[in-house]
């Protein structure tokens, strides 16, 4: 084991630690390698991560192309339609569909793909996700053009702390069960009890596991 791997163990433990304190059970950490290294997606997996979440589209190309990978690949950044083609060998679940053109470019490029449909909460510009009262309707379009509707995903306000969170937090879950759909991604580093204690099963978690992220040079965005 390198240092690397025991450090991201050590911190994975203390992520479900806190994970288990807020009452989550059978909450699932994605482990979220944005301007990591392949490193760092490996060391996720030996300590027992499935799946690694990854933010953009010219990083994913070149960090998994060449490799063969026993781990999944969560994509949870913003998703342009002209990204879909280039994702498409690699990603294995798309976390950000929020709107009918996306929803008809993967139909297109990836029949049957596993998404979640994300749910804007925050009220902020340029994080993506459809308004909550558009979601039952995206969700009919979504199934009938033959993808796998998972769940739904959400990304907490930026400003407010993690209190901030709640009410939206709140409000997806009541529409997860209303949809009657299993998955829900919601929470990270900073607000991960409150997403936990509003009924996340999977919480996208980057710094507490692999520390601060280094800048992301233009050139892979
Ligand atoms: C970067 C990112 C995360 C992880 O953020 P941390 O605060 O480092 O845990 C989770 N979800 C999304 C959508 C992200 O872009």
């Amino acid at each position: 084991m390198s240092t690397l791997d025991e450090q991201v163990a050590e911190r994975l433990a203390h992520v479900r630690d806190r994970i288990a304190r807020a009452g989550g059970v059978g909450v699932t950490v994605l482990p979220v390698t944005k301007t990591f290294g392949i490193d760092a997606c490996w060391a996720a997996h030996r300590a027992g991560c499935t799946a690694v979440g990854e933010n953009y589209a010219q990083e994913v190309a070149a960090k998994f192309a060449d490799t063969a990978i026993p781990f999944g690949v969560h994509f949870i950044g913003q998703l342009q339609t002209n990204k879909v083609r280039m994702l498409a060998p690699i990603v294995t679940v798309y976390e950000t569909v929020d709107r009918p053109s996306l929803v008809a470019e993967l139909a297109k490029r990836v029949p049957g793909a596993r998404v979640l449909l994300q749910v804007s909460t925050a009220g902020e510009e340029g994080k993506g996700g459809c308004a909550l009262v558009d979601v039952p309707a995206l969700f009919d379009t979504a199934c009938a053009a033959g993808l796998a509707v998972q769940g739904l995903m959400t990304v907490g306000p930026t400003d407010g702390g993690p209190e901030a969170a709640r009410p939206g937090f709140r409000a997806v879950r009541a529409l997860l069960d209303r949809l009657a759909l299993p998955v829900l991604s919601m929470g990270m580093t900073d607000d991960l009890e409150v997403a936990v204690q509003e009924g996340s099963t999977q919480v996208r978690v980057g710094s507490a596991l692999f520390g601060a992220r280094p800048p992301l040079s233009t050139q892979v965005r």
